[in-house]
């Protein structure tokens, strides 16, 4: 296959992090753990880490891993003969009775597929094994993931090959192997081998311009903290609502009484109920080792934040997809529903997920952080400098890594950022590009600076840590936040993207700088005249104004509000040389994707579509007629013995009249669904622009009635059920 494992390792930050383990331990006071079990102990004790290959491998062996993950060698079969030996005892001294590879195919979720130890002996009985054939290579049968267009041209079959960079850990009695997916030919199936890829192309390029510097670096690492937000409610609303059943939204629900304006529920008292799921939740991801930090609740009513600290971008992912799986289960066990739809209520805020994202050295130096001597500070506005070209060259891309059906919605309402792609550095270091790009001196607001070393070079304020809400991709002291992605999404996609544009602007400033002669000259050229090409991305203002998106048509900058308008960028010209230039797509891989994406679109409106149908005429469209039928039954029983009723005359009209408009905004929905496309990219346009306006006016005249009809009769709980349980 094309892929290799890769090279990657740890930031000191990328591990358990004992101190901050003992802390929370301390603040925990060892209540949810029962009497015994500590946090410090309880943590990592699912995953099959460094402390413990240490322990139970013989020390050659151990000395011989570490070196195949350190240079990315092959592991050689005896070796692995014993790690997987090792790791099936150490699994069912757990309690462990089966293995799977642990993949993430283009769905984005996980994929897995089970395997028992048992191994039959002529006797009849059994014994438990697992082979270093086993563990390094799987071959699940690829034919039902989504390949967009691979499958036509390449063999179904497909195999999971092991990513020791990533632990391998316990889940429901299960040994997990993290794993990279390919097809038999090598094209790549997953999301986790282009991360890895582009990892070691930011890495690559990184050193080279660190050895610019003086600097002895011979690994760099891209690190990440998704920030997850999700909201909770009550199992038995959800069972009664087909909608998020099936399609993970609401399509249905007129405004309660109360949403978020009084804006008491962002980092309000956490009802006892989320309390104790919140607690279940940080020991369950405590034992797989993610290390969940900050729990608090979100702007909207019943939405709720979980931040884990950072580590490498490839654990990271592995980390938030694992979290987003076990925060359905133990909301299961609490009565609760994990709702991850970007937007599952109108009118309230949607579920996002923060990217922060940052670059550190193999010796723990993050590249983002403005630094206190000299030399960093040139160093800092250069990577500055290469991450500003970088999402200005390719603010396609980046739309497209946080592009689908679900993040429609959000991108663009008024709580998430606009679809327009900008970047925030703050008003200081916005000062500090400035006085660079004009060539004056910087004249910091009184605040303590520091020298860049460069003399011609403006010294930087050491605060710069505004923050801006409303901005996709803000500077947020020494890392950068990304807040377009889903809430939904692997992250894998959007750091795929982020890695692959910064490494090819490291690239371009290596290519240029390497061999010059005085390098300060060079440098401040080069700073200058990148800052004054891309200071079009960089936007301090209010990404929610009304002009912002007139200001951005005028400096070029793209805003492309859906997915299928997105998407078609996917494959422009300079978007295939740059994944071709750093090793991490090729077209047709490129290609697939693309088609990935279209397709779940199209897909998704249409079960919307299809269930927004199936609610009407099933339930909503029968319990408007029954209730104005009730009120009629009523006139007529009044009428009878002399009372007129003129108020539930007029309202059974009122409910007769709208009711019957609903059914023409439903025939018109079902029209709508006829008349799509076959093919792809058309029908996902096409409900762009039909489908999806009708499902709207579908609604809003259901909301409307929803409002008119009795509670007793309406068939789904509301809103106001659903967000305000106790
Ligand atoms: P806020 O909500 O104020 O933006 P949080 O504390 O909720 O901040 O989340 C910040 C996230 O950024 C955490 O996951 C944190 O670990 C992460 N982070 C901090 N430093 C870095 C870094 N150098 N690289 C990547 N992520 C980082
Ligand atoms: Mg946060």
């Amino acid at each position: 296959m094309g892929y290799t494992l890769q090279r990657i390792e740890r930031p000191p930050s990328g591990r358990p992090h004992s101190a901050e383990c003992a802390a929370l331990a301390a603040a925990d006071g060892g209540k949810h753990m029962g009497e015994t079990k500590k946090v410090p102990e309880l943590f990592g004790s699912m995953v099959f880490n460094e402390a413990v290959m240490k322990e139970r491998l013989p020390k050659d062996v151990y000395r011989k891993l570490r070196r195949t993950i350190g240079q990315g060698l092959a592991l050689e079969a005896e070796i692995a003969d014993v790690v997987a030996n090792a790791m099936k005892d150490w699994a069912i001294e757990k309690g462990a009775t089966h293995f799977t590879h642990w993949f993430q195919p283009m769905t984005g979720i996980t994929a897995e597929k089970h395997d028992s130890f048992i191994s039959p002996m002529p006797d009849g009985t059994v014994i438990m094994e697992f082979s270093g054939k086993e563990l390094i290579k799987g071959e699940p049968d690829a034919s039902s993931f989504p390949s967009g267009g691979l499958r036509a041209t390449f063999e179904a079959r497909g195999y999971t090959a092991w990513d020791p960079t990533s632990y391998a850990f316990i889940k429901d009695d299960t040994l997990c192997i993290p794993t990279a997916f390919c097809s038999y030919t090598g094209e790549i199936l997953d999301k986790k081998t282009p991360l890895l890829r582009s990892m070691e192309a930011i890495s690559k390029q990184a050193c080279r311009v660190l050895h610019l510097f003086g600097k002895d670096v011979s690994r760099v690492t891209t690190t990440v903290g998704p920030e997850q937000e999700y909201f909770l409610i009550d199992k038995e609303d959800y069972r009664r609502r087909p909608d998020l059943i099936l399609t993970g939204r609401t399509l249905f629900g007129a405004q309660p009484p109360k949403g978020q304006e009084l804006e008491d529920h962002y980092f309000g008292t956490i009802r006892p109920r989320v309390k104790a799921f919140m607690a279940d939740l940080d020991e369950e991801l405590w034992k797989l080792g993610i290390n969940a930090k900050t729990e608090h609740n979100e702007v909207a009513p019943a939405q709720h934040e979980m931040a884990p600290i950072f580590a490498t971008a490839n654990i990271a992912t592995d980390h938030n997809q694992l979290c987003m799986e076990i925060m359905k289960k133990v909301a299961d066990r609490h009565g609760l529903i994990c709702l991850l739809h970007e937007k599952p209520f109108e009118g309230v805020n949607g579920s996002g997920k923060h990217n922060n994202w940052s670059i550190c050295t193999d010796a723990g130096e993050n590249l983002l952080e403005p630094g206190s001597t000299p030399a960093e500070n040139a160093q800092f506005l250069l990577f500055l400098t290469a991450v500003i070209k970088a999402v200005d060259e390719y603010q396609d891309l980046l739309r497209i890594s946080v592009a689908s059906a679900g993040n429609d919605h959000r991108l663009g309402a008024n709580e998430a950022p606009p679809a327009i792609v900008s970047m925030y550095v703050g008003d200081e270091l916005a000062g500090v590009i400035d006085a660079i790009v004009s060539g004056t001196a910087y004249q910091s607001a009184g605040r303590r600076s520091m020298d860049t070393g460069v003399p011609v070079l403006p010294v930087i304020p050491q605060d710069n840590s505004d923050r801006n809400r409303t901005s996709p991709f803000a500077f947020t002291g020494n890392k950068f936040e990304f807040r377009m992605p889903g809430s939904s999404f692997n992250i894998a996609c959007t750091n795929i993207m982020l890695n692959t544009a910064v490494a090819d602007a490291l690239m371009a400033f290596a290519d240029e700088l390497e061999g010059v002669k005085d390098l300060n000259e060079a440098l401040l050229a080069l700073i200058r005249r990148e800052l004054s090409a891309h200071q079009r991305i960089l936007f301090n203002g209010n990404g929610y104004s009304a002009e912002w998106p007139v200001e951005a048509e005028r400096r070029g900058l793209l805003n492309l509000r859906s997915t299928p308008e997105a998407v078609v960028h996917y494959t422009d010209e300079k978007n295939v040389a740059l994944f071709k230039r750093h090793g991490v797509f090729t077209l047709t891989e490129m290609k697939s994707r693309q088609e990935i994406i279209i397709e779940e679109y199209a897909k998704a409106i249409r079960i919307e579509a299809l269930t927004s149908l199936d609610m009407l005429s099933k339930q909503i469209v029968p319990a408007c007629i029954a209730y104005s039928k009730e009120l009629a039954e009523t006139v007529a029983v009044k009428k009878s013995i002399g009372i007129d009723a003129p108020a539930e005359a007029k309202k059974a009209q009122e409910l007769t009249r709208l009711t019957a408009e609903l059914i023409d905004k439903q025939e018109a929905l079902r029209a709508a669904v006829a008349g799509e496309p076959e093919d792809m990219t058309e029908r996902a346009l096409y409900d762009h622009a039909s489908v999806i306006p009708a499902m709207e006016a579908a609604r809003a005249v259901a909301d409307a009635l929803e409002t008119q009809v009795a509670k007793r009769c309406w068939p789904m709980p509301t809103y106001g059920d659903m967000l305000f349980y106790v």
